[in-house]
């Protein structure tokens, strides 16, 4: 039994040794994939569920290496985190998104907004807000059609700077809303001292709906709570008509979901826009 705890640990010790190798070089190819435009932000529409009309889109970041391979932006994005390279990228797709949404207003939808995944390292830069509002004024946004997408895990590291930089967001008339609340280390009183507009439930909440099970308890819970909180409910993931309903049903405004539109290029949510325009 001596022998095989010992021959585990060096197993492990090995694994890990791997797992620090990939990611170093999971980084290197991430710099020169930023350098040499590998990267590219897809677009998926958010619509009001009463009138099935766009109020949005969400970008979200691609990185197709030269061998075509699209790696996975839960593979990539925490490595870019680690390093701080998501402080750049992040100021990068920041412009590249409001100038899609340029496009996409100019297409008839002049109240569009765009949301945007910020991560915490990010969020937390100084000069954060100097690069937000350097941003809308070089692409000509108003900051009402700015979304910052957040999750709870800004959090750690104290509340306090984190809700200082979210007032003034909003205070500029930009919108906060928090993504995958409840699928990491909740905190109630997060959702209560995060200043927000929105709360976008989980799409593993969402389609336990379907299912009735326990994640589709919590869904309900959370939805509920974030109306009580005056927030607008978000369902994300909704991937059929039923669970389309079933959200309705329980009082979210809004959804996203493959039933409405997959992330697309520009090009595609352009089109997108025409064959759905109300
Ligand atoms: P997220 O912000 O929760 O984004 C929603 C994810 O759900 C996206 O995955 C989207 O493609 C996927 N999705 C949307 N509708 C459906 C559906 O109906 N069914 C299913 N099965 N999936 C759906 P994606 O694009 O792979 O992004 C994964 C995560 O990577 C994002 O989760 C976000 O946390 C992060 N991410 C993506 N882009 C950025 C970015 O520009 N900056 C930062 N910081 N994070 C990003
Ligand atoms: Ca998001
Ligand atoms: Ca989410
Ligand atoms: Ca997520």
């Amino acid at each position: 039994a001596k022998s095989q705890g010992l021959g585990s640990a060096v197993e492990f010790s090995q694994d890990i040794g791997l797992q620090v190798r990939e990611r170093s070089h999971l980084l290197r190819d991430l710099r020169m994939a930023f350098d040499e435009s590998q990267l590219f932000l897809t677009y998926q529409p958010k619509v009001e569920l009463a009138t099935g009309r766009v109020v949005g889109a969400e970008a979200l970041l691609r990185w197709r290496r030269d061998d075509g391979y699209l790696v996975p932006p839960d593979r990539f994005i925490p490595v870019a985190e680690q390093s701080g390279l998501i402080v750049g990228m992040g100021s990068w797709l920041l412009q590249i998104a409001l100038l899609a949404l340029q496009r996409f207003r100019a297409a008839g939808f002049p109240n569009m907004h765009m949301a945007v995944n910020v991560s915490p390292v990010q969020l937390r830069q100084t000069g954060f807000l100097a690069v937000v509002q350097e941003t809308l004024r070089q692409t000509q946004s108003e900051a009402s059609a700015l979304e910052i997408e957040i999750t709870e895990s800004v959090a750690v590291g104290g509340l306090e700077p984190v809700i200082e930089i979210l007032t003034r967001l909003r205070e500029m008339g930009s919108t906060v809303a928090i993504d995958d609340f409840g699928t990491g280390y909740s905190s109630l009183s997060y959702l209560e001292r995060l200043p927000a507009d929105r709360l976008k439930i989980d799409r593993s909440f969402v389609q336990s709906l379907e299912r009735d099970d326990h994640g589709s308890r919590i869904a309900r819970t959370i939805i509920a709570l974030g109306r009580e909180l005056g927030l607008t409910i978000v369902a994300e993931g909704v991937e059929n008509e039923t669970v389309g309903r079933l959200v309705t049903a329980l009082g979210c405004a809004e959804a996203q979901g493959y039933h409405y539109g997959r992330p697309m290029s520009e090009e595609q949510f352009l089109e997108w826009l025409q064959v759905h325009q109300k």
